[in-house]
Order: C-alpha cells, then sequence, then structure tokens
C-alpha cells in the first residue's frame, strides 16, 4: 500500500476510479501474470509498472497511462513485489502458445530490467542482425547451439537475473513438462483461438507480409498441440 499521503489520495481520486474502470473494461478481469481469472473487484490490483512515487504520480504519462498498468490478483502482485528482496530467488517461467498468441506481449508487459529471455526468435535476430521473425533454416545448428547453453544457465541458476522468461510453442505437453520440471519452471499458457492469433499476427507489421507462412505454423501448431 502506497505510504505517501499524495499517492493515497491519488488512488481516491475520482480520475483513478474512473481509468481503473476502463482498464478493466477494455481488458476483462483476468491477471497479465498468471493468466487467470480474477473473480471479485476487490482482487483486482491495477499495478503501476513504473511505481508511483510523490513526484511522478501528477505525470499523466505515468500515474494514468494504460500502457503503465497491469491488471494482477493481489497474491501475483505481492509476488512481483518480493522478488526485490530475493525472499523466493530466482523464478523461470516457460511462457508458451501458438505464433500470434501473445507471448512477446505477455513478457514485455511482465518482465523486469534484470530478467532474461530466452527465445528463439530473438537469438536468430541477435546473430543476423535481420528484423524479428526472418529466421533462415541454415542458422538454425547455430541459434539452437546458443538457446541450449543459455537454457544450462537458467537450470544452473548462473549469474544475477531475478527471472528467466523461457519463450516458445512447447506443443507437446510431454516435451513442454519435462522441461519445466528440468529448469524448475512454472508454466505460463497464452491461450488463444486460431482466430485471435492470425488476427494479432495480420495487425504485426513486422509479420504482415508473412500471413501465409504463419497461417502455416499456426496450423502445425494446433495439430501438435497436446494439452
Ligand atoms: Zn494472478
Ligand atoms: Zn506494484
Amino acid at each position: 500500500m502506497a505510504k505517501y499521503a499524495i499517492i493515497k489520495s491519488f488512488y481516491a481520486s475520482t480520475r483513478w476510479i474512473k481509468f481503473r474502470a476502463m482498464i478493466i473494461a477494455e481488458r476483462g478481469m483476468k491477471c497479465e501474470k498468471c493468466l487467470k481469472l480474477i473473480t471479485t473487484d476487490k482482487d483486482a490490483e491495477l499495478d503501476h509498472i513504473i511505481e508511483l512515487t510523490p513526484d511522478n504520480v501528477h505525470d499523466v504519462s505515468i500515474s494514468l497511462n494504460p500502457d503503465n498498468v497491469r491488471l494482477l490478483h493481489h497474491d501475483c502482485h505481492d509476488a512481483r513485489h518480493n522478488r526485490f528482496g530475493n525472499v523466493k530467488g530466482k523464478q523461470v517461467y516457460i511462457v508458451y502458445g501458438c505464433p500470434g498468441s501473445g507471448k512477446t506481449t505477455y513478457v514485455n508487459r511482465n518482465r523486469e530490467r534484470t530478467d532474461i529471455i530466452v527465445c528463439m526468435d530473438n537469438l536468430f535476430n541477435a546473430i543476423t542482425g535481420l528484423p524479428l521473425h526472418d529466421k533462415p533454416d541454415q542458422l538454425l545448428s547455430n541459434v539452437r547451439a546458443i538457446h541450449t547453453a543459455l537454457l544450462d544457465q537458467v537450470k544452473t541458476r548462473y549469474g544475477k537475473w531475478s527471472t528467466a522468461w523461457v519463450v516458445g510453442g512447447y506443443a507437446d505437453k510431454y516435451k513442454r513438462e519435462k522441461l519445466a520440471e528440468e529448469l524448475g519452471a512454472e508454466l505460463i499458457y497464452c491461450e488463444c483461438s486460431k482466430e485471435e492469433a492470425m488476427a494479432r499476427i495480420e495487425m504485426d507489421d513486422r509479420r504482415r507480409n508473412m500471413i501465409a507462412e504463419y497461417r502455416k505454423y499456426v496450423d502445425e501448431w494446433f495439430g501438435r498441440y497436446t494439452c
């Protein structure tokens, strides 16, 4: 809870209450961390990503900016802040779902500055400099080797990161759960229908010119998916 009176009054203001209601109406009562439903309004915490301070509370680009808030369960919110005390140590999440299910959006909303992301798309981009999603087959073995090395760092908790986000399709239940066990990771499913996935891909500038390919990837993912 906010310790400064100026922040407490902000949370009591009509501006904030209206803003909060608008965000909930737009996004639905779904926690952006665990992706499960929030059942009561009391359990819905609209959290500021850049935390409010007495200095920034009246800067609406921070306090009333939809991009700076996340809707969370109270418990999920507390877990987020406990991380800084390092009480729970390093966290590992496997974020999975079909192409276009919003995995990257999810991770971008939830990551902190000292987190690491383990994702084949990002690694292709890192070693080729090509646009994200442009992944030459010839380089697959190089990228895989880096990916494996990074997963190894996650497995052994090597280094000083706070949370590791392992992002991928992981359609096969057996492989997915095996990886989760090896990494000591929690699984987060970005659930989404084929239609929703294709709609998101069509809206993405970086993927718009690869619609046919992506329709194939999405179909393949659903063909392999086991829950
Ligand atoms: Zn939650
Ligand atoms: Zn917070």
